[in-house]
C-alpha cells in the first residue's frame, strides 16, 4: 500500500540523514546577533532563534532582579549552537551546554564562550547554561567577587525564569530540597563548615554538589532571605575586592562568621526556603537578534578551535 511504502522510505531517510552530514561536512552555518551575544549555528534558524531569545530573555530579568547595568561597548557573548557535533564534543560534561573563555581581543578582553546542543535540551540542562550566563554578567560589575558569592549567585540567579511574559521567578528546585531532607538525615556529615566554605578560593573537586547547595543556601538567604542584610553583604564584598581575605571580610562586615549564620537562623532558613515572584508591568522583551549567513567560515573556525582546545590537557570547561 501506498501509506506503507511512504513511512518506509521516510524511516530509511532518517537512518541515512546523520552518515551523509557526517561525510559531506557541509554544514550551512548562520550568524545571529544582537549587541550582547554572537551566535554561531549549525542548526536551523527557527531552532537558534528559540534558543537565543530563552537567553537573552534570561539576560534581561538577571539584569533587572541584580540591578546590573551591562556597561557600554562590553565584549559580547560568544555562543555554539551545535547539532550533532555536541554530544562528540559534550564526552563527560553535562549534556546542557559548557563555558570557556575565549582569546583575548586587540583590547585584551577575554570573553566568554558558550556551547549549546540545538536538541535534547530540557529546564533542568538549560541551568548549566545559565550558571554560565551569570558568571559573564558578575564580570560586568565593578567589583571582584569571593568564590563562595560568585559561585552562590550563579547557582542562585540560574533558576530564574520568566512566566507569562512579565513575571520574573527565581525558583528553588525540588531536588535541592530533597537534597536537604537527604543531608538532615545523615546529619549533614558531608557538608563542611561556612566557615571553611567562605574561606576557601580553591576548593578542588571533591563533593562539589553539596558544596554548590552550601553556597547556594547562604547566598539565597542573604540575597532573599533577610533583605535587610543587604548593606553588610554589600560591605563584605567590597572589603574582598579590596584585598581582605574572604573570610576576615564576612566576619568584619556582619559582625559575626558565617558558621554562626548556619547555628542560628540560617539551619531554620534551609526549612522554609522559598521561589520568589516579581511581577512587571511591562513585558520583558530582550534585543532582536538579525540573522544572516556566515560566508567567512567564522562557525566553522570556531568549533575547530574549540576542538583543539578540547584536546589540550589544560582545557577548562
Ligand atoms: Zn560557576
Amino acid at each position: 500500500m501506498a501509506g506503507r511504502a511512504a513511512c518506509g522510505c521516510a524511516r530509511m531517510l532518517l537512518l541515512l540523514l546523520p552518515f551523509n552530514a557526517a561525510t559531506a561536512a557541509q554544514v550551512e552555518w548562520l550568524i545571529l546577533e544582537n549587541p550582547y551575544f554572537k551566535a554561531f549555528a549549525s542548526t536551523d534558524e527557527r531552532r537558534a532563534r528559540e534558543l537565543l531569545e530563552e537567553l537573552d530573555q534570561f539576560r534581561v530579568a538577571v539584569q533587572i532582579v541584580t540591578d546590573l547595568r551591562i556597561p557600554e561597548g562590553a565584549r559580547r557573548t560568544e555562543i555554539l549552537i551545535l547539532g550533532s557535533d555536541f554530544n562528540e564534543l559534550a564526552a563527560s560534561r553535562s549534556i546542557g551546554g559548557f563555558a570557556m573563555g575565549t582569546k583575548a581581543d586587540a583590547a585584551g578582553r577575554i570573553g566568554t564562550l558558550i556551547v549549546i546542543p540545538a536538541d535534547k535540551i530540557g529546564a533542568n540542562e538549560r541551568v548549566v547554561v545559565r550558571h554560565e550566563y551569570v558568571h559573564v554578567l558578575n564580570a560586568y560589575r565593578p567589583l571582584r567577587f569571593p568564590r563562595w558569592y560568585e559561585e552562590g549567585s550563579a547557582e542562585v540567579f540560574a533558576h530564574t525564569t520568566v512566566r507569562d511574559g512579565r513575571t520574573i521567578v527565581i525558583d528553588v528546585p525540588a531536588g535541592r530540597i530533597r537534597n536537604f531532607k537527604r543531608s538532615a538525615g545523615v546529619g549533614l556529615d558531608s557538608w563542611k563548615s561556612f566557615d571553611s566554605i567562605v574561606a576557601e578560593q580553591d576548593p578542588g573537586s571533591g563533593g562539589m554538589t553539596d558544596l554548590y547547595l552550601q553556597y547556594w543556601l547562604l547566598t539565597h538567604y542573604l540575597v532573599f532571605g533577610n533583605p535587610a542584610l543587604a548593606p553588610q553583604l554589600e560591605k563584605s564584598l567590597i572589603y574582598f575586592d579590596a584585598g581582605m581575605p574572604a573570610l576576615d571580610a564576612f566576619t568584619k562586615a556582619f559582625g559575626r562568621t558565617p558558621e554562626s549564620f548556619w547555628n542560628g537562623e540560617l539551619s531554620r532558613y534551609r526549612r522554609k526556603i522559598r521561589s520568589t515572584h516579581y511581577t512587571l508591568n511591562a513585558p520583558i522583551a530582550g534585543a532582536p537578534f538579525a540573522a544572516r549567513r556566515d560566508d567567512e567560515g567564522e562557525g566553522e573556525a570556531a568549533l575547530l578551535a574549540l576542538r583543539t582546545r578540547l584536546g589540550q590537557p589544560d582545557a577548562t570547561p
